[in-house]
Order: structure tokens, then sequence, then C-alpha cells
């Protein structure tokens, strides 16, 4: 049996259809999708992964827009950026790449975003449904993570759930989306004792730490499924959190890295820009 959870496969076949649909909805309403991205300062892999999400949208038939902006821009002028986003009738969603430079307050800018815009799914309002199990808009990545669970039918009811990293963007929420699959979950984080054998409890294992190769075969209980969110850029190479080729044999299912969760994110970036749009013409 083929183990691997191909996010680059399964990612193909959404964009396939969101192309599609896209067209669909440009026809009927005459207004075309359209994601504003925003980028302070220069930073090389955040500039990589604007330009991977702005081809993206091109080519499902979306428009994007980028917003580079100096890095030393100043917290109110950011902030008059964002309101002209929120007021701009032909943006339907804005998405903020994260980091942003220190002196910014991210929280308070990110929930500065019309939360019907929010594509990432990052400002308050969406974050207090996501918890109450309402209609959000749900992070890219742990949405990603449940399509490609949902689509090799993998069982979440009952299992344990265990989550590497607590993140806003990655843990907490992934956290709240196994709990609505009836997943029973367990979030392991910085401060965690023991935290190999909990993970060697895990039914479903989920690492999102950044720290690259460190779950090996001393993590995984035999025959768990194993998703890899982790990116590490040492020397030019990109490492998961997971050491592929020491767990393979334990695993039923496991994500590549590359060709895993990273495709899935910008499936799901695209999905929600057309969640937000339709919420808007409709
Ligand atoms: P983050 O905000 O830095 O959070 C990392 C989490 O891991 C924190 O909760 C931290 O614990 C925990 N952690 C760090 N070292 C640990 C250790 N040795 N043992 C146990 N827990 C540890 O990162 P993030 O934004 O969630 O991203 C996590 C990783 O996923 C990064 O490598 C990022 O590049 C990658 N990522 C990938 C995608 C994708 O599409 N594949 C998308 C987003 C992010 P504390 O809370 O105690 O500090």
């Amino acid at each position: 049996m083929d183990k691997i959870l191909d996010g680059s496969a399964l990612a193909k076949k959404i964009r396939t259809n969101l192309k599609v649909q896209t067209e669909e909805y440009i026809n009927k309403y005459q207004i075309v999708p359209h994601l504003a991205v925003i980028l302070v300062g220069t930073d090389p892999a955040s500039e990589t992964y604007v330009r991977f999400k702005e081809k993206a949208c091109h080519q499902v038939g979306m428009k994007s827009t980028l917003i580079n902006l100096p890095e030393d821009i100043s917290e109110e002028k950011l902030i008059e950026e964002i309101e002209k986003l929120n007021n701009d009738k032909s943006i339907h969603g804005i998405l903020l790449q994260l980091p942003i430079p220190k002196h910014l307050d991210s929280e308070k800018i990110i929930n500065l975003i019309n939360p019907e815009k929010d594509v990432d799914g990052f400002a308050n309002e969406n974050v207090a449904k996501l918890c109450k199990n309402q209609d959000a808009l749900v992070p890219c990545t742990p949405l990603g993570i449940i399509r490609l669970l949902e689509e090799y039918n993998i069982k979440t009811q009952g299992e344990h759930c265990v989550i590497l990293g607590r993140s806003q963007i990655v843990g907490k929420p992934m956290a709240q989306l196994m709990l609505q699959k009836n997943s029973t979950v367990t979030i392991c984080h910085s401060k965690t004792k023991n935290l190999k054998e909990i993970a060697k409890q895990a039914d479903i294992l989920i690492a999102a730490i950044g720290k690259a190769h460190m779950v090996d075969e001393t993590f995984i209980k035999d025959g768990a499924v194993v998703i890899d969110v982790g990116v590490s850029r040492i020397n030019g190479k990109i490492y998961g959190d997971v050491d592929f080729d020491k767990v393979i044999d334990k695993v039923s299912y496991i994500t590549p890295m590359p060709g895993g969760t990273g495709p899935m994110t910008i499936a799901c970036l695209l999905e929600n820009t057309l969640k937000c749009y339709l919420n808007l013409v409709e």
C-alpha cells in the first residue's frame, strides 16, 4: 500500500476545481476574485512565499495585487494601507505576509483587517468562530491537513492526535479542527515533559515545531499517521520536522517534504479567497 499523503496531487485537484468554479463565478457576477498580498520588507523567504501565492491566484483565474512596503514603514502608514484595502470593494481577500518587522505590532495589525477579508483566518473574530464550531475563515495550513486526511479517508474519530507546536498559525487551530473531527487531542510544546513518550501514543502525529528532523522512529507508534508541517532551511537545504527515511517503515501514512503540507496550504488560501469573495459578492 502506498503510504504517501500526496499534497501536491490533491492541491492540483483542488486548483483544477477552483479554476472551473472561478470562471463560473466571474461569468455570473462579472467580478474577478481579488487577493491583496501585503509584504513588509524584503525577507527572501517571505518574498518566495508571496510569489508562490500570487502565481497560484493567477493560475486559477483570480487577481492578486502585491503591496510591497518598506521595512521601516510606520505602524500608522501600514494601518492606512490596510484601511484602504478594507474599504476597496474590488478587493475580497487581504493577506499580511508574516513575520512583519519587530517594530510593528502584528497582533494589532492582523485584527485591523476586515474579518470578512481575513483569508488567513488569524483575526480574533475568525479564531473565536473556529473555537465555537461556527462557520469561519480557517488558517490555511491546518485546513489543508484536514483536506488531506479526508481525501485519504484517514480515521479521526476516537483517534489520539498529538500535535507538536502550539502556535496561532498551526498548532492551536489544528487542535480545534481535530476536536471537530472527534479526535482526542494532545498539544505539546517546548515546555512539555516526556514529549517523545506522548508522541509515541499518537495515532495521528502532527509535527509543527520547525526543528529539522527532530522526529525520528523513536517518536512513532507502529501504524501512526504522520503529518510534517515544519520547514527549516539549513545551508540552502529544506528540512521537515520529521526524518522521513527513519520513520517510513513504521508509519501507515506520511506527508512527504516537499510535496505534503506546503502545496495544500496554498490550495486552501485560494479556497479561502473564493470563500471571502462569495461572502462579499453574493
Ligand atoms: P512557531 O510560531 O515558531 O511555533 C513553534 C511551536 O513549536 C511553538 O509552540 C514552540 O513551543 C514549539 N517548539 C519549538 N521547539 C520545540 C521543541 N524542541 N519541542 C517541542 N516543541 C517545540 O512556528 P509555526 O508558525 O507554528 O510554524 C511551525 C513550523 O511549520 C515552522 O517550521 C514553519 O516554517 C512551518 N510552517 C509550514 C507551513 C506549511 O505550509 N508547510 C505553514 C506554516 C508554517 P513554545 O510555544 O513553547 O515556544
